[in-house]
């Protein structure tokens, strides 16, 4: 896996959710504030500007310069969470990048996110789509299973993920203010996280 593919990587999801940008937000209306959209949305074109402008040399520079970026212009709760998923992922990525050594990265990426937002799975958050896709990427690499298929589950795991936080009631972040209210509901910051998997397996 080389510098290319990671920031193909983040290409493919600033257009995803650039596509589906008023979805997130509509989502966000619903239990939040009405922003994930557009704050994700200017911190992924913030990422593609960094990654046209300092152009990276290795995966590990793709991820740091696209975490510190997202916690730059994402704001919000999401901003520095989803920044600090890929700057520990970067931080633990050993080169050259293999299925195995994502796989852990990634991980210590996801549990960096629960550490910071003291968010566990079931608690209606981001975590609900990133820990399925990251325990179905570390079963790919038990398997033996190919770089894209492994993608391709990570992906399905993230989305039926996102969608089993629909009938949950929010334990932490701005939904939870809403108690029972919340119920009914997709996360939003777990529907953008599945965009960043969908990315992923799409430009394996
Ligand atoms: P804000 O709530 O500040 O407006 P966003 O709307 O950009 O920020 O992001 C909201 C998303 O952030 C939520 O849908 C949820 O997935 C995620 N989130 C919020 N708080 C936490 C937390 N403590 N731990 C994990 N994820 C969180
Ligand atoms: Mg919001
Ligand atoms: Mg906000």
């Amino acid at each position: 896996m080389d510098t290319d593919l990671f920031v193909a990587w983040f290409e493919e999801t600033a257009r995803l959710v650039r596509r589906d940008r008023d979805r997130l937000t509509r989502l966000d209306a619903a239990i939040g504030d009405a922003d994930h959209g557009t704050n994700l949305d200017r911190g992924l074109t913030e990422v593609r500007k960094a990654l046209t402008e300092w152009p990276p040399e290795s995966p590990v520079q793709v991820l740091t310069s696209a975490g510190t970026a997202l916690i730059r212009r994402v704001g919000g709760a999401s901003g520095p969470l989803y920044g600090s998923v890929f700057r520990q992922m970067g931080k633990a990525l050993d080169s050259p990048v293999t299925l195995a050594g994502f796989s852990a990265a990634f991980d210590e990426g996801v549990v960096a996110v629960e550490r910071l937002g003291k968010a566990a799975p079931g608690d209606k958050t981001m975590v609900d789509a990133l820990a399925p896709a990251s325990r179905a990427l570390a079963l790919a690499v038990r398997d033996g299973v190919g770089v894209r298929e492994a993608f391709e589950q990570a992906a399905r795991a993230a989305a039926e993920g996102a969608r089993a936080t629909i009938p949950m009631q929010a334990r932490k972040g701005r939904a939870s203010y809403l108690g029972e209210r919340s119920i009914g509901h997709e996360d939003p910051g777990a529907a953008s996280s599945a965009l960043f998997m969908a990315a992923l397996a799409t430009v394996a």
